[in-house]
């Protein structure tokens, strides 16, 4: 490829291999289980928050087996605040199927890595890409960006469609050894340099962008709404979770109450959810305790 529709492997690698940040997970000796462990932690939530839990968590949960030895509970506990505790628990059933089904050891293939519980299209490819070294689109919202960026000349992706979004990036990945560092620079560009709100084009390794070249033109879609969480059934939830993890034994619905007071129809109904994506169990005697812990 040539002109603007291109993205020089060199430039972007040798950037990355200058400029990245130095992420616990990317150094060498890390098991495909450990990156699969952060690439889990890392949807939805700010590599910040991440770093404060991964290191001790891999310290104390380094295979899959080991995972899927410790309680639904004692994982939702460790997950702490990182928030959607959901992940946490499709993480240890993740666990328990690799360690059972799998020989305790992560699967390399795309197809199958999709079978396990919360796992998707992204993190399987992250896995393949990251771990084993394939050839593989990784595409997430970093990355959609940047192509929409350099090559459309847009300044944003607008809605995903996982097979236009692979085709767009399989046709910019090399052909060579380089393929994965390719990925994970794209990423990096995204997350760091060529951001969604105030791009740093000073900064950016990429000989040519579409969009930079025909002068930023806004995006013709709306501008998409902020998403807050103050208020929301999400904080809620977080809320009576705390309560939870900072007891070892089953709290009463009183306990449960105090932890939002300024809504009680919404507190139920987070009380609800939380018991129906099987977070929380009630105990025969009607108390309430972290899933797997009474
Ligand atoms: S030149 Fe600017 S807009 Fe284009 S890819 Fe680089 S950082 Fe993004």
């Amino acid at each position: 490829m040539s002109g603007p529709q291109h993205i020089s492997a060199a430039n972007l690698v040798g950037w990355f291999e200058r400029t990245s940040r130095d992420l616990p997970w990317r150094h060498p000796g890390v098991s495909a289980w450990q990156i699969l462990v952060s690439e889990f932690m890392l949807q939805q939530t700010p590599v910040s928050r991440v770093l404060s839990i991964w290191p001790d968590w891999v310290r104390r949960w380094p295979t899959p087996s080991a995972t899927a030895a410790a309680t639904a509970a004692d994982v939702l506990r460790a997950w702490g605040k990182l928030g959607y505790p959901r992940r946490a628990k499709r993480l240890h059933e993740c666990a328990t199927v690799i360690a059972r089904d799998h020989d305790d050891v992560v699967p390399d293939d795309v197809e199958v890595l999709l079978t396990l519980p919360g796992v998707g299209s992204y993190t399987a490819r992250a896995v393949a890409c990251f771990a084993y070294q394939q050839r593989v689109p990784v595409v997430d919202t970093n990355v959609r960006r940047v192509v929409a960026r350099a090559i459309h000349g847009r300044s944003d992706a607008g809605a995903p469609s996982a097979r236009r979004d692979h085709a767009d990036v399989s046709a910019l990945l090399p052909n060579d050894a380089t393929a994965p560092q390719f990925s994970v620079a794209l990423m990096e560009l995204g997350a760091t340099v060529c951001t969604a709100r105030t791009p740093r084009c000073g900064l950016c390794p990429l000989d040519a962008c579409a969009w930079r070249q025909a002068g930023f033109p806004a995006s013709a879609g709306l501008p998409r709404p902020v998403q807050r969480y103050a208020g929301t059934d999400r904080q809620v939830r977080g809320c009576l979770l705390d309560v939870l993890r900072a007891n070892n034994a089953p709290v009463t619905k009183s306990q449960l109450d105090v932890a939002w007071r300024t809504d009680t129809q919404q507190r139920d109904r987070a009380l609800d959810s939380l018991l129906a994506d099987g977070l929380i169990t009630k105990t025969v005697d009607g108390r309430f305790a972290l899933a797997g812990e009474q």
